[in-house]
């Protein structure tokens, strides 16, 4: 059962003076019932602007996103402010998204009101002081305000918020990375144990695959506005097939200090493109100490070359022919 079907999805914006930025650049996934599907790629890559767009906070330049097989991008405006309860975000800085003159009990609140859930505000107070339980405050922080809290509290606050309504899909834009590591894993935690209580699906924005390995199902890797290749999180990391997810994996130190390391290491060197001109044919050509002749010319295909895995480049296409690597490409340095 699909929740979230998103077909050759684009986000330009247009700079003036025939300028544009395509931040999103023709996506393809899909997201099911009950799983994380994580969204990872380097700053900049589009990721934030694919989870606004899915969300309808950004209208689409192109392709469609189907949620619960609704095109969220052509709904009445009553079928859109239902939307707006069964899809909620989190955001990376809880801090900068939760209003500073308001208590965590209006905070928490102020959705509930908004799509009038409850007749009296002693049912709302209720349901307030349960959510709070339920990720781990308790009712004692309902009328204190979002300063008087550590940064791990305000996430959870903004958690709760977001739960407020009851969703079916929660979009989570790197909800961990501003966080101290110790509290990054009860972060996790916490949104693991909700998924399982409520029946939650999430996808799980963030820039460093370590952060998505534990709570994805399944991991979809984005450079420049496309995405590159979308597998199950074992068979990314056992088997990544895109020179960029390579690269990114293995920038990750194995955690365990006795198990030595023996996988290359593969620096990318140079900096990423612009999207306002990105290269031609495979994005990532300019970056790719694999690419040939004919990843300047033609846009690699998405394509899946096992079942369940899905990779755009050239390598894994039959009907390229020449292969070898032009000279002068960003070398791997290995070490
Ligand atoms: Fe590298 Fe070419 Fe594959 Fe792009 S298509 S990742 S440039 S080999
Ligand atoms: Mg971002």
């Amino acid at each position: 059962e699909k929740t979230l079907q998103v077909r050759n999805l684009k986000k330009h914006f247009n700079l003036g003076k025939d300028r544009i930025l395509k931040a999103v650049d023709g996506l393809n996934f899909d997201i099911y019932k009950g799983e994380t599907f994580g969204l990872v790629g380097e700053s900049g890559c589009g990721k934030s602007t694919a989870g606004r767009t899915i969300m309808n906070l950004y209208k689409r330049t192109d392709g469609q996103v189907l949620f619960n097989d609704k095109d969220v991008h052509h709904l009445s405006d009553e079928e859109n402010f239902k939307l707006k309860r069964q899809m909620q975000m989190i955001f990376q800085d809880p801090y900068a998204s939760l209003n500073p003159r308001s208590t965590v009990a209006d905070i928490i609140s102020e959705p509930m009101i908004i799509h009038k859930l409850y007749k009296t505000e002693k049912e709302r107070m209720a349901r307030v002081y349960e959510l709070l339980e339920e990720v781990g405050l308790n009712r004692d922080h309902a009328n204190r305000y979002p300063h008087e809290f550590s940064g791990g509290q305000r996430q959870r606050i903004g958690i709760a918020r977001a739960l407020a309504l009851d969703p079916d899909l929660i979009i989570a834009d790197e909800p961990i990375s501003a966080l101290d590591v110790s509290v990054q894993a009860q972060v996790v935690n916490l949104l693991e144990r909700l998924q399982e209580d409520k029946g939650l699906t999430y996808l799980f924005i963030a820039h460093d695959l370590s952060m998505v390995q534990h709570i994805s199902d399944r991991i979809g890797v984005m450079y420049l506005g496309h995405m590159v290749e979308l597998t199950s999180s074992e068979q990314l990391y056992d088997k990544p097939l895109h020179p960029y997810t390579q690269a990114l994996l293995s920038a990750i130190p194995i955690p365990d200090p006795d198990v030595e390391d023996s996988r290359e290491q593969v620096i990318i060197e140079g900096e990423i493109p612009s999207p306002i001109d990105p290269p031609s044919g495979c994005v990532f050509r300019t970056r790719c100490p694999l690419a040939m002749e004919a990843c300047a010319e033609v846009k690699p295909v998405w394509q899946e070359v096992e079942k369940d895995h899905f990779v755009a480049c050239h390598l894994y296409n039959d009907d390229i022919e020449d292969k070898t690597p032009i000279k002068g490409q960003p070398n791997l340095i290995t070490n």
